[in-house]
């Protein structure tokens, strides 16, 4: 029998995203071979801001439709110091996720072995989290405008948009999210209480869609509550729905207290499958660190597991993580934002090291 081969188009985008990105495709084509039941093919595409620099593009016209092509897509962050930051999202990572209507972007927060978070006293069991960040529209829907540019009476206008198409959708893939995870709890943030249309809204749809999952707890935080109850109480949750910006703004906050914004891992993801999900890492471009060879790539590779898991390669996802917390638990090779000393290769290596002498 043939073996099936899995397609991963690969946009490492800028600063540490080509370094990070790079390894992460080393170890999933050496878990691949480790696996032996599927085959990667990768196409590494140079899209980013050099490219925008250049031909004052970040992306060819017909990029939407190449990559359709693929299984999935392996990104590593979009942002550049002589870009404002708006231009290089809008025109590169969100163009992506938005065309291809990826609407839900899933956030595992987990305290991996050998890694101390920044709270004292949790363990690992008290920090499972997953958060489901809407990814299609809310505050990132693109809607508003600048009036009277350049006068005294300027105006900037950014409008959320909630759909009950897509506050459902989202919602509903969290309540499955949830059914599937052992503890079947799942948490609504929201700020209906000084935003009196759109988080409304969002909370009656939430109310209707529970009646469907009647096995599911659920309870509903405003997210300025939340962040405390991430600190406070993070035994008390797990997994997490919230808009695009509420989410963007509390993983930020679980990627710090599972220890490094380097470790956390990111899918965005179309449920539909009639459009590849695209994989990252929670981090930007940390152009402070480009080129140096210390960039944590445990993010890239913890992101890596997330796609093989969503093509539905299980076991080689789990051989990855099993990998990545082999690496953490011995604590040998931990790179430096976690506290040890190894750069990007020495940590890849380390990983494909755990992959090549993992038991069966
Ligand atoms: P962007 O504008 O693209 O979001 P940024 O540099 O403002 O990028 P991040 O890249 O998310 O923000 O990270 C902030 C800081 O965290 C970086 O400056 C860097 O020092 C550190 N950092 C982020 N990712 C990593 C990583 N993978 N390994 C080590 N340090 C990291």
């Amino acid at each position: 029998m043939s073996k099936r081969t899995l397609s991963i188009a690969a946009i490492p985008g800028d600063g540490i995203g080509p370094e990070v990105i790079d390894a992460g495709m080393e170890v999933l084509k050496a878990v691949a071979k480790r696996d032996g039941g599927f085959q990667i093919k990768s196409e590494r595409f140079d899209w980013g801001s050099d490219r925008y620099l250049k031909k004052g593009d970040f992306l060819p016209d017909n990029a939407l439709d190449t990559l359709r092509a693929f299984d999935a897509i392996f990104f590593g962050s979009a942002g550049d110091p002589r870009i404002p930051d708006h231009v290089t999202l809008w025109g590169l990572r969100l163009k992506i996720c938005q065309s291809l209507d990826q609407y839900a972007n899933v956030r595992p927060a987990r305290l991996l072995p050998g890694i101390k978070g920044p709270l004292r006293d949790v363990t690992a069991k008290q920090l499972d989290w997953v958060i489901v960040r809407e990814n299609s529209e809310g505050e990132y829907a693109g809607a508003g405008g600048r009036v009277h540019q350049g006068l005294p009476e300027e105006v900037g206008l950014d409008i959320s948009v909630f759909t009950r198409n897509g506050v459902e959708r989202i919602q509903r893939f969290a309540f499955e999210l949830a059914k599937s995870r052992p503890r079947k709890k799942l948490t609504l943030v929201t700020k209906s209480n000084a935003q009196r249309h759109g988080m409304v809204f969002w909370d009656s749809v939430f109310e209707r869609v529970k009646a469907d999952y009647p096995d599911v707890e659920t309870d509903k935080m405003l997210v300025d509550a939340m962040t405390t109850r991430m600190v406070l109480q993070p035994e008390s949750i797990d997994t997490v729905v919230a808009t695009n910006l509420h989410a963007d703004v509390l993983s930020d906050l679980a990627a710090a207290l599972t220890g490094s914004l380097g470790i956390a891992p990111t899918g965005n993801i179309r449920p539909e499958g009639d459009a590849p999900s695209m994989f990252e890492p929670i981090h930007g471009s940390a152009f402070d660190i480009m080129g140096k060879g210390i960039a944590n790539p445990l993010g890239a590779f913890w992101s890596g597991a997330m796609l093989l898991e969503n093509q539905g390669e299980l076991a080689a996802a789990a051989r990855l993580m099993q990998a990545i917390e082999r690496v953490t638990g011995e604590g040998k090779h931990l790179p430096r934002d976690l506290g040890g000393k190894a750069g990007t290769k020495e940590v890849t290596d380390a990983v494909l090291e755990a992959i090549r002498t993992a038991n069966d």
